[in-house]
């Protein structure tokens, strides 16, 4: 049956996360469709940085022990409340760094070449950075990238065949770094799976959860994952430049950091200031230097939310939307040469659709002319994220239907077919 307005409608009334909307910051007259790029502001994140500025007016210095959130233990407590968005145990996870320089952090940990295994394994359609971290450990511990980086391919240019992902897993192999989701075309794997075959085969996994976490429940304690790294300002709202998030099973909490530094000491040892590192017993030892407290402290208020709810109902949420939009835009945008390449299955697809044009970016900038908020991605392919803490049903229905009048009066040709500077 063709999806019509009393559907939307219905299910916008339904929808038991609706309230949600209303504690964020929504642009004015617009449709946000980007949350998987960067998240909205959200009041309780407000909140949290204007107590946390507050402390500091307060305190001073006392602020690093005192006051409602002391910041001396704030990666500490965020850890703990993302540690169940992850299927963590809580000090499995620290929130430190960014995506990538936690990606180095775990690189320089993790990455132990022997005479048997020296390469590194990810895939073609990985994020320009997390590739840049991987060839730079390798030309630091004197391999070359061209040779010791394997680089999955894909077969259709979106997504990556699993039986690929197994066939290169081979006994150079020492290490496995693949996202969860695949930032373009949306794609999930299956964690679990992948990680036990690789493991079966002597090899150790890291995931970048960078489009899953905050839209996709995960277990990575129980998945047997060895480490994970992520950012919280897209699907987890923590605002531009949030400090991200790294993950370490406990079984190697015996492990040494490659890169040491003072905050990731014993914290009961750290202002005892000798030369000897003494690291704490679990994934606060991955800190390196004093933690950017109000990169943090929005994720503290944006965190609250999703533990109300919890993973799983936002994930029910989130595949509904994403569902109805691909029917939408096959019922609707038929006719216009779009090609959704996101995978349809529910167990494969991430928290995002993405439709492939070969006008996509003026297609994008005509709907940011009706105020719908898309993201391109180079070549062509637009992403649009219906996210289950803000957005509604109707946005979108209205989405689909406003693409559709730029497609049939043509307006993306009074823009020029380039990406923007930041897009
Ligand atoms: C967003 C994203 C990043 C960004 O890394 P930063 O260090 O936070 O700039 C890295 N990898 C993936 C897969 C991403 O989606």
């Amino acid at each position: 049956m063709p999806i019509n307005l009393d559907m939307i409608e219905k299910w916008d009334r339904e929808d038991s996360l609706s309230k949600y909307r209303e504690e964020f910051y929504l642009l004015k007259d617009s449709i946000y469709m980007d949350g998987n790029s960067l998240g909205l502001l959200s009041k309780r994140a407000e909140q949290s940085l204007l107590s946390m500025l507050d402390s500091w007016k307060k305190r001073g210095i006392d602020g690093w022990t005192s006051g409602e959130e002391p910041w001396f233990y704030l990666a500490e407590k965020l850890g703990e409340m993302s540690a169940p968005l992850v299927g963590a145990r809580s000090e499995e996870v620290i929130v430190t760094g960014s995506t990538t320089t936690n990606l180095h952090q775990l690189l320089a940990t993790f990455y132990i070449p022997d005479a048997e295994r020296t390469k590194i394994v990810s895939d073609e359609l990985n994020f320009p950075s997390d590739i840049y971290a991987i060839q730079s450990i390798l030309s630091l511990k004197g391999y070359k990238p061209e040779e010791h980086l394997i680089a999955i391919k894909s077969r259709d240019g979106h997504t990556i065949d699993e039986e690929d992902i197994i066939a290169s897993l081979k006994e150079d192999v020492a290490l496995l770094i693949l996202p969860t989701v695949l930032y373009r075309s949306g794609q999930l794997f299956n964690i679990e799976k992948i990680t036990k075959i690789a493991h079966e085969k002597g090899i150790i996994v890291g995931w970048d959860g960078c489009h899953s976490v905050g839209t996709i429940p995960h277990k990575f304690h129980d998945w047997n994952v060895d480490f994970a790294y992520w950012c919280n300002y897209k699907y987890l709202n923590s605002g531009p430049g949030g400090v991200g998030s790294l993950f370490v099973h406990e079984k190697h909490f015996n492990k040494t950091p490659g890169l040491m530094g003072w905050f990731g000491s014993d914290k009961q040892k750290q202002f005892d200031m000798e030369h000897t590192f003494l690291k704490a017993k679990n994934s606060g030892a991955y800190q390196i230097g004093t933690p950017h407290i109000f990169s943090m402290a929005p994720l503290l208020g944006a965190l609250q939310m999703f533990n109300e709810i919890g993973m799983e109902k936002l994930r029910v949420k989130s595949l509904h939307m994403t569902k109805i939009m691909m029917s939408l835009i096959e019922q609707e945008l038929s006719h216009f040469g779009f090609k959704i390449i996101n995978p349809k299955e529910d167990t494969s697809r991430g928290g995002h659709i993405s439709i492939l044009h070969p006008e996509a970016a003026r297609i994008c900038k005509a709907l940011k002319e009706h105020r719908v908020v898309p993201d391109f991605r180079k070549p062509n392919i637009i992403r649009l994220a219906p996210v289950a803490l803000y957005n509604t049903y109707q946005d979108a229905y209205d989405t689909v239907i406003i693409l559709k009048e730029i497609m049939q009066n043509k307006e993306y040709e009074k823009f020029t077919n380039e990406r923007e500077v930041v897009a």
